[in-house]
């Protein structure tokens, strides 16, 4: 076997052992057999499972090893690494290539020099100087040890939890609670919860999380904890009211954690994170970055963006571990897939919502399809509700969101592969998709969102969301747009639009002359797909000026529902 000279041995330093470092370290062992690769990691663990925590709480991951998906020992055996724990990188001295650590366990010092340097070191939680917040029950869910604390107090007979914060996390901490029979109230400064996603489309999440016994507590921040002792009895809402509980948790999110680089003069991206290139090379020579605490490319925007998820983070890991060894790959960005389950809910999105659209300065076209995850006449088919974002001039994606049962996963994942292939709408149309009865239909949910976004972009169907719509009849001009509900008289109990005509799609031929071909007319059903019927019929009939209500009565009604 041949081995590097000494002399010639490289020496990789990764600062951060999780997702992106420990990553990072493996690639570059698997590039460099000769290297010396050296892992400091604060924590007690490294290539810890953070996305399994909540679960852990939950008690559906029951085993705390099942969490520890390599130890610095199985690090060792397996990849050579030398990967020291407990273990604070102080300050990187760039000119003369060294780091300083500390070893918390003793307090010493330790100075390593580097050949290339990968800073890994993720985020910091969000934790703001609130009266009662260092309070030991007032917890946060990003370490074993957090997990461990918290399931030791719902194990010791905690009954009451509040959730402050209804990200992704908050979420799976507040379901996990709630499986576990404890009262949970989630608190959320946003006008809803996922902020990232767009307000009609986490309504089903909001009922799942309801329909699971947790209470919500929308639009309110927090002011402060009250306190006995050490412990917080309740947490003060702004604007008045406290609720009480047993513990807290705090998810109100993180930021880059970006403080030993900026110290070492490593450039900092609009966004916050460190600024890399494709090779994930920062501004420091010699210096790499990967994870939560990198900006990347948003691959829709063409923006820096800040997206901390574990799917980038262990691709830039792989990335930069690779380049630091002396290969060549490329990172080239993201676009925020991204999925969370609620209770029996669902709820996944990728590329961009609404508000980024906006944001971003996209003219782009919205859709909602609502179809169950498999053909409808195999049992069990569980409903679905994708909504399609595509830029209006091109068709291109823009980003897609989808809620509900069962598939949703597959679906969002098709989604993303198109994003990234650039696909447009009309490509959507002619994918290939696996089809039996138990897994989908012979037109997948995402073909027939692709069908329905299509028709629009080729003009042959003019759309209108339940936004425009409410936005027209709130207008109160006189004629205002006749609205026409063409679905069966007994689907009109489920409730109507304001001001609208019931007329049958059966019934519609024989009763056209009860409408006025020269008004604005917004025809709407259930979903969408009946109202599309009528639409034509109606334009072939002289009505000019036609509109279908995209997504129909079931969008119309999450709609309202989302509204302030
Ligand atoms: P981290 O995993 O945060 O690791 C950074 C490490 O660097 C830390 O251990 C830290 O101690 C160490 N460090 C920092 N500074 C220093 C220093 N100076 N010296 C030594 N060490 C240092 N993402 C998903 O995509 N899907 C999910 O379902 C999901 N669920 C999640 C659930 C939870 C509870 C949490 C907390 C996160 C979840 N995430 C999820 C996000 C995902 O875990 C992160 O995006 C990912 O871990 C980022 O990896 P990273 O290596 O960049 O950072």
């Amino acid at each position: 076997m041949s081995r590097t000279p000494e002399a010639d041995r490289k020496t990789i330093i990764v600062v951060g052992g999780v997702a992106a470092g420990a990553s990072a370290a493996a690639k570059a062992r698997r590039e460099d057999e000769g290297a010396e690769i050296i892992v400091f990691e604060r924590g007690e663990h490294v290539s810890f499972a953070n996305c399994g925590l909540p679960y852990f709480v939950g008690d559906e991951i029951k085993r705390r090893g099942a969490l520890l998906l390599q130890t610095p020992a199985s690090l060792k055996s397996r990849f050579n690494l030398d990967v020291l724990t407990r273990h604070e990188v102080t300050e990187i001295r760039p000119e003369a290539r060294q780091v300083v650590a500390r070893d918390l366990r003793t307090g010493a010092e330790v100075v390593r020099t580097y050949d290339r340097l990968i800073l890994a070191t993720g985020s910091r939680p969000v934790v703001p100087p609130l009266e009662g917040i260092g309070s030991r029950n007032v917890k946060l869910l990003r370490t074993v040890p957090e997990a461990e604390e918290l399931k030791e107090m719902v194990g010791g007979g905690a009954r009451r939890a509040v959730v402050v914060g209804a990200g992704f996390i908050g979420l799976e901490a507040a379901e996990n609670l709630a499986r576990r029979g404890l009262a949970v109230t989630v608190v959320e400064k946003a006008a809803q919860v996922l902020p990232p996603f767009d307000p009609e489309m986490v309504v089903p999440v909001e009922e799942s999380l309801r329909a699971m016994g947790v209470e919500l507590v929308i639009g309110r921040g927090i002011a402060g904890f009250e306190t006995n002792g050490d412990v917080a009895v309740g947490v003060r809402l702004d604007g008045g009211g406290t609720i009480a509980a047993d513990f807290f948790v705090l998810s109100i999110g993180a930021r880059p954690d970006v403080e030993l680089a900026k110290k070492a003069g490593v450039a900092i991206g609009p966004s916050g994170g460190i600024a890399v290139n494709e090779r994930l090379e920062t501004s420091v020579p010699g210096i790499y970055a990967a994870g939560d605490a990198v900006e990347v490319r948003h691959l829709v925007s063409g923006r820096p963006a800040w997206i901390p998820l574990a799917g980038p983070a262990n691709k830039q890991g792989r990335v930069a571990g690779a380049n630091a060894a002396g290969g060549s790959l490329t990172f080239k960005g993201a676009y925020g897939t991204s999925i969370v389950r609620v209770g029996k809910v669902a709820a996944a999105k990728t590329g961009l919502g609404e508000a980024e659209c906006l944001r971003a300065g996209f003219d782009y076209t919205v859709t909602y399809n609502h179809h169950g995850d498999h053909a409808g006449y195999y049992p069990g088919a569980e409903e679905l509700t994708i909504k399609i974002i595509s830029e209006r001039g091109t068709g291109r994606l823009l980003g897609a969101q989808v809620v509900g049962g069962r598939g949703v996963d597959k679906r969002a994942d098709v989604l993303a592969t198109a994003i990234y292939g650039g696909l447009t709408v009309e490509d959507l149309e002619q994918l290939d998709l696996a089809y039996a009865p138990p897994f989908g239909a012979a037109k997948d949910p995402v073909i027939m969102a692709g069908m329905t976004t299509a028709n629009i972009f080729r003009g042959q169907v003019v759309a209108v969301t339940p936004a425009e719509v409410a936005r027209l009849i709130e207008a109160g001009r006189s004629p205002g747009p006749q609205v026409v509900d063409v679905r069966d008289p007994r689907e009109w109990r489920e409730g109507t639009i304001p001001g609208a005509v019931g007329l049958p799609l059966p019934e519609l031929r024989e009763r056209l002359g009860e409408l006025d071909p020269a008004r604005e007319t917004i025809v709407y059903c259930r979903g969408g797909q009946r109202s599309y019927f009528a639409y034509r019929v109606l334009r072939q009939s002289g009505f000019r000026d036609v509109k279908n209500l995209t997504g129909g009565f079931l969008s119309w009604t999450a709609f309202q529902k989302s509204r302030p």
